[in-house]
C-alpha cells in the first residue's frame, strides 16, 4: 500500500477542501491510477514563490510518504466542459517546482490528481 501526500496551491486552500483529491486517491483513479492501491501520507500547501515546497516535501518524506502528487488546479483550469491546460492553472512554475522537490529530495513526484484534463498524460519524476 502506498503513502501517497499532496502538495496544493495557497490559490485554492481556502475555495478547495481537496474533495476531489481525496476521492480520486482513496479510488485509486485519475493521478492515483499508478497504482494498485494507496493510503493518504499528507498534505501540505505551497507558498509563491514555491521556494517552501522542497522543505516542505522532505518533512512529508520524512513522515512516510513514498511519492508527491501536486494538485490539477496548479496545471488547468474548470470551465464548463471539464478541466483544459491551455491556460494553465494557478502556478506558471509547476513543473520547475516539481523537478526541484524531485531533484532535492529524491521523491518520486507526479503531477495530477483529480479530474485530469482529457488527453494529459500523467508526468512523473522519479
Ligand atoms: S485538484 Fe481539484 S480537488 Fe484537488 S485541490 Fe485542486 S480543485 Fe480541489
Ligand atoms: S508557487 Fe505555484 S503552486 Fe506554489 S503557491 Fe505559488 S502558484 Fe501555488
Amino acid at each position: 500500500m502506498k503513502k501517497i501526500a499532496i502538495i496544493r496551491c495557497e490559490k485554492n486552500m481556502d475555495r478547495c477542501p481537496l474533495t476531489n483529491c481525496f476521492k480520486c486517491l482513496m479510488g485509486t483513479e485519475e493521478g492515483f491510477e499508478i497504482y494498485e492501491d494507496c493510503i493518504p501520507a499528507g498534505v501540505f500547501t505551497c507558498r509563491c514563490p514555491g521556494d517552501v515546497a522542497v522543505d516542505l516535501s522532505k518533512i512529508l518524506k520524512a513522515k512516510g510518504a513514498e511519492a508527491i502528487h501536486f494538485c490539477t488546479c496548479t496545471f488547468a483550469e474548470k470551465k464548463d466542459k471539464g478541466w483544459f491546460m491551455e491556460n494553465g492553472g494557478f502556478c506558471e512554475n509547476i513543473d520547475e517546482i516539481i523537478a526541484k522537490v524531485n531533484k532535492e529530495t529524491g521523491i518520486p513526484c507526479v503531477k495530477g490528481t483529480a479530474h485530469l484534463p482529457k488527453d494529459y498524460r500523467i508526468k512523473t519524476w522519479s
